[in-house]
């Protein structure tokens, strides 16, 4: 079972409240190949690099069953840049500068080897390079999920409507949820996202946790409490590789499937905040993992008496 990762590798220099990480490795498509690469491999990863990207972290990847011939090295030039700063609640954040770079004129191509694969996540990155991809491959992958954010709405919105023709699942947080429809309710807002082409949305709400729609239906599951969340970014990248990784792993894409997979999601985004960038889900074993699946389940299981 093979899963194609679109999206950006980069540079990230974060601030919270509590410390300041420097510049370190991130970018949508790192987290999302950190993660899914425990449940399914391998990963075929497509995304642009300049020359400075740390080769060690490349090697790392591979060791970790990504497949990095979709990833273009561009020598000359530098990697996506991206500094951000989060606000007291740890839930909100300003970005501070986005220098698309390497990324600003990327035409991806899908090496042959990527053809057939099942999967395909396009995370937050341009969505005229994720209609590309999509338009590349030869045979419609069973699922398609896309990630996006409001930088996108802000500055392509026409090409994001297009693509939103052209998934299956689309992966936004509340805010951008209320921005992409004009609505303030989030069961509105869902209502009038699921006519703009995806099949079922997932609003991610931070520490509040993530609600999956699809035609009437509405699923919540929570954010794992956590005592200490030391840096966020890079969750919503995780909670998509945990959700998209699930479902290739058991080749199941039903309604009731997915409501485990955003489960697992949470579970997988529980980890990432823990260090900053991708230092925590470099260290995790499927113990840690099967362990924090295990506290979900406890944590959402009710046995209730109605009488
Ligand atoms: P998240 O916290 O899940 O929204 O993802 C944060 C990651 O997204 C960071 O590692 C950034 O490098 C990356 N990122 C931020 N802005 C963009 C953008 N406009 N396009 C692609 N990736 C981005």
């Amino acid at each position: 079972m093979s899963l194609i990762v679109v999206g950006s590798m980069a540079f990230d220099e974060i601030e919270t409240p509590f410390g300041k990480s420097g510049r370190i490795i991130g970018g949508s498509a790192t987290f999302i190949a950190w993660t899914a690469a425990n449940f399914v491999q391998p990963i075929n990863q497509v995304s642009v690099i300049g020359g400075d990207f740390p080769q060690a972290d490349l090697h790392a990847l591979a060791a970790k069953g990504v497949a990095l011939d979709g990833v273009q090295i561009m020598k000359d030039r530098p990697s996506f840049y991206w500094a951000g700063r989060y606000h007291m609640d740890m839930n909100t954040r300003d970005t501070l500068v986005t220098e698309l770079n390497v990324l600003g004129d990327f035409q991806p191509v899908i090496p042959e080897s990527y053809q057939g694969s099942e999967f395909l996540v396009l995370g937050n990155l341009s969505p005229q390079v994720q209609i590309s991809v999509i338009n590349q491959l030869q045979e419609r992958p069973k699922l398609i999920v896309l990630d996006t954010m409001n930088f996108w709405m802000e500055t392509a919105l026409d090409d994001l409507k297009k693509v939103l023709t052209m998934v299956d699942v689309l992966l936004v947080n509340d805010g951008e949820a209320r921005q992409l429809s004009g609505e303030y309710s989030l069961v509105k807002a869902a209502r009038k996202i699921l006519t703009m082409g995806p099949r079922y949305l997932i609003i991610k709400k931070g520490e509040h946790g993530a609600l999956l729609f699809h035609e009437n239906h509405v699923f919540f599951a929570p954010a794992l409490p956590l005592e200490d969340v030391f840096d966020p970014t890079g969750a919503g990248d995780t909670f998509a590789g945990g959700f998209i990784g699930h479902l290739a792993k058991t080749k199941d894409i039903s309604f009731e499937n997915m409501k485990t997979a955003i489960i697992v999601g949470s579970a997988m985004a529980s980890f990432c905040v823990e260090k900053f960038g991708v230092s925590r889900l470099r260290e995790i074993t499927q113990e840690d993992i099967s362990a924090r699946l295990e506290q979900f389940v406890e944590l959402v299981n009710f046995d209730i008496d109605l009488v």
